[in-house]
């Protein structure tokens, strides 16, 4: 199924909350949106949500490579998705965001010549799936609890905590939104690298008695000796986010006995067949993963909720980012449940099932 033509365009949503974390600050959705089309009529839409200081991309730089990405595969078989995300990973080794967009678009042209939607074609079936929500880091204690208790109020049943300040800061905003929530809501903590060795310890050890999931990403994404000593050292679960990219990093990282959890995501893996090869490594080294977002719109995060629903062993979503989108560009595809917090609904029309509307797009280029 020959590809005729693609369309990149720009997508800037703000958020309702811009959500700092130790890193640096997102105050809303910087995105690529592409849609390819095929001789058959087929079109399949995908979505970059860059993040320069983990992916290394930018929307300006996603739109560049994203022209040369469709000259590289204008003209040929959509279907042949092994071939084509071979072409595509191999023309660069970074903008993995960009790489994602085109991988998304692939699947989903994929599917609907299946007639099946995106999880089905993968093998999956339906399943309950429900994502936490994340609070950053730029808040005061008390604002950090009164954004909780909004959380908690919309009904979610996971809180993502993002952390990672100076010294032991950390313990009193975890241990306050613990004592709000009281025991039967699931607290994650994410450090995005912000911790050395000896604070994650420090910060692990107090936060001993609350009762957490796992700690994400505590250390640098280099640090992965020390991940692994952290990991022996404190009873808690370790999960690695930026630490791994694709299924290189995650066999790297089960070898070196470095993480319970890894954190697959479709910007940082480019796409969903990387994604799958992670979740593989995971799956035969006992390690479960989780799934989680940029700055997607409903559209890639859809997208990514289809992965979850193929592979059992993703067990943790943290798919929130469209849930704070000032406004909606996406037509169709999954959706928030309006009152069970979390709970994420697909649709079975095939594919993704998500479109955009065109209107919301801007500076579009035609290959
Ligand atoms: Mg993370």
């Amino acid at each position: 199924m020959k590809i005729t033509q693609i369309d990149i365009f720009k997508l800037n949503v703000p958020f309702q909350y811009p959500i700092k974390v130790a890193l640096g600050e997102i105050a809303g959705a910087e995105n690529i949106a592409i849609k390819i089309t095929t001789e058959s009529g087929l079109v399949g839409w995908g979505e970059a949500s860059p993040c320069c200081y983990i992916t290394g991309d930018t929307q300006a730089t996603n739109y560049q490579t994203a022209q040369q990405l469709a000259q590289l595969i204008k003209g040929k078989d959509a279907l042949a998705i092994e071939a084509r995300m071979t072409e595509i990973n191999g023309f660069t080794v970074g903008e993995p965001s960009i790489r994602s967009a085109f991988d998304m678009a692939l699947y989903d042209i994929a599917a609907k010549a299946a007639d099946m939607p995106l999880y089905q074609f993968l093998g999956g079936e339906k399943r309950a799936i429900r994502t936490d929500l994340t609070i950053g880091i730029q808040d005061t204690v008390a604002q950090t609890v009164a954004r909780a208790q909004s959380i908690l109020d919309a009904g979610f049943d996971a809180i993502k905590l993002k952390v990672g300040r100076p010294g032991l800061e950390d313990v009193v905003h975890v241990a306050a939104v613990r004592e709000l929530a009281g025991p039967g809501i699931a607290i994650k903590m994410d450090s995005n690298q912000g911790w050395d060795y000896p604070t994650a310890v420090a910060n692990i050890q107090a936060m001993q008695s609350l009762n957490l999931q796992y700690s994400e990403q505590p250390l640098a994404v280099w640090d992965v000796d020390n991940l692994a000593r952290l990991r022996d050292k404190v009873e808690l679960p370790i999960c690695a986010d930026e630490s791994v990219f694709d299924h290189h990093d995650a066999l790297k990282l089960i070898r070196a006995g470095a993480a319970d959890y890894l954190n697959i995501k479709l910007g940082k893996a480019g796409g969903i067949h990387t994604g799958l090869k992670i979740n593989a490594i995971a799956e035969a080294a006992g390690c479960k993963c989780m799934i989680g977002c940029f700055g997607e719109s409903r559209l890639g995060l859809g997208a990514a909720a289809h992965l979850a629903l193929a592979r059992p062993n993703i067990v943790f979503l943290d798919l929130d980012s469209a849930y704070d989108f000032k406004t909606d560009p996406v037509r169709g595809g999954m959706t928030y449940d309006p009152k069970l917090g979390g709970v994420i609904h697909v649709t079975d029309e095939p594919g993704h099932g998500a479109s955009f509307d065109e209107a919301a797009l801007t500076d579009g280029i035609v290959v």
